[in-house]
């Protein structure tokens, strides 16, 4: 019952995701469903594990108990960060989508040296500007390029994160989609980031609501929970 409705709905999301990269002239391939699992019972990722392999979570501390019980999948952390939970974050996540500060990309700096690991993170872009969303601004983003550019030996900056607002029109989305993808080219174009060899090939943007259009505007990762779970619900107490 559980895979039963679980297989419909990622079949339906694949064939939006690969509807909409025919529609804008990109391979199928091109972009990677990240499943966010932040809401679901264990069993129904244990069930989504048979047939999806990259999983989302909000929680460092979820992420953390679940990496561990499916280690052969991918995992990613795409809710806030707070600076105490890097140690967790870097030991359990195969990419961070939410680096919000410099502060905190500083943190993962310090804290993944000793562990000899270089993490894969996104900077998470609040392109709408809305106070309450998380995120670098567009333009404290270019101000502040320097000194991404300066961890870039320690961590791997891969490129950048959105959330649009909340709307039921998933158009309303688009021009905010547009501007981080030109706000990406813009900056893997300049020569300083070359030169500190980041590349930024990776858009995280779009969700359950708004995910084709995300891909038209040129979304890597798509962070689908809801509607990947749609028709099951979770037990009452
Ligand atoms: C919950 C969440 C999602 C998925 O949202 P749905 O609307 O359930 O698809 C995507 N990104 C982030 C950061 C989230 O917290």
């Amino acid at each position: 019952m559980i895979t039963s409705i679980i297989q419909r709905n990622l079949t339906d999301i694949h064939d939006c995701m690969a509807s909409a990269c025919a529609r804008s002239g990109r391979n199928a391939a091109d972009a990677t469903l990240v499943a966010v699992t932040k809401y679901a019972e264990w069993d129904w990722v244990q069930a989504l594990a048979v047939m999806h392999r990259v999983f989302g979570e909000n929680r460092p501390q979820q992420l953390a108990e679940r990496q561990p019980l499916l280690p052969e999948a991918q995992w990613h952390l795409i809710g806030q960060l707070q600076r105490n939970k890097v140690r967790q974050a870097v030991t359990h996540a195969d990419l961070i989508h939410s680096v919000d500060s410099i502060r905190l990309l500083q943190r993962i700096a310090d804290v993944s040296t000793p562990l000899m690991r270089r993490p894969k993170v996104l900077l998470q872009v609040n392109v709408s500007g809305e106070a309450t969303k998380s995120g670098f601004s567009v333009e404290s983003l270019r101000q502040e390029w320097a000194s991404v550019l300066m961890c870039a030996a320690q961590v791997e900056v891969q490129g950048f994160m959105t959330m649009a607002p909340a709307h039921d029109d998933p158009e309303a989305a688009r021009p905010d989609f547009r501007q981080l993808a030109l706000l990406r080219s813009e900056l893997a174009d300049r020569q300083d980031t070359q030169a500190a060899g980041l590349v930024l090939p990776e858009l995280s943007m779009g969700m359950s609501g708004d995910f084709e259009v995300a891909i038209e505007e040129g979304a890597t990762l798509i962070r689908v929970g809801s509607r990947l779970f749609q028709g099951l619900s979770t037990p009452v107490g």
